[in-house]
C-alpha cells in the first residue's frame, strides 16, 4: 500500500471536490481503514533525519506547532510540489538564492 498519492484517497478527494461528501467520508474511512492494517507493525514515517520522534506523529507535530517554523518532513513533497509551480514565475532563480542546510539523517541513509 503506498501513502503519498494513494488512489482511494485521491478518489475520496475527486468525490469531496464534487460535492459528494458521503462518499468522500466513505472512501476516506477505507484508506484510513487500509492504512490502520498496513502499517499496524511497520514505519509509516518518511522521514530519513535522527530523530527520537521518528513516526511519532502526535509529538512531531505538537513540536512543529509549537516551534511554528516548518512542517513536519513527510510534508515537505506536498509543499514543495506546491512551491515548485509558484518558482516558475521567476523561472526558479530562487534556487540561486538558497542553500539547503544539512540534515542529520540516520544511518540507512547517509
Ligand atoms: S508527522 Fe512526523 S512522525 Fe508523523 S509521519 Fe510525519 S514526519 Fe513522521
Amino acid at each position: 500500500m503506498i501513502i503519498e498519492g494513494n488512489p482511494k484517497e485521491l478518489a475520496a478527494m475527486n468525490q469531496f471536490h464534487n460535492g459528494n461528501r458521503q462518499e468522500g467520508l466513505k472512501l476516506q474511512e477505507e484508506f484510513a481503514s487500509e492504512f490502520r492494517e498496513e502499517y499496524k507493525d511497520k514505519d509509516h514515517c518518511s522521514c530519513k533525519k535522527a530523530c527520537r520522534y521518528h513516526g511519532n506523529c502526535k509529538e512531531c507535530v505538537a513540536i512543529h506547532r509549537a516551534h511554528q517554523e516548518h512542517v513536519p518532513n513527510c510534508m515537505r513533497p506536498i509543499i514543495n510540489a506546491k512551491i515548485k509551480i509558484l518558482s516558475e514565475l521567476t523561472e526558479h532563480t530562487i534556487a540561486n538564492e538558497i542553500d539547503a542546510p544539512k540534515e542529520i539523517l540516520r544511518k540507512e541513509f547517509q
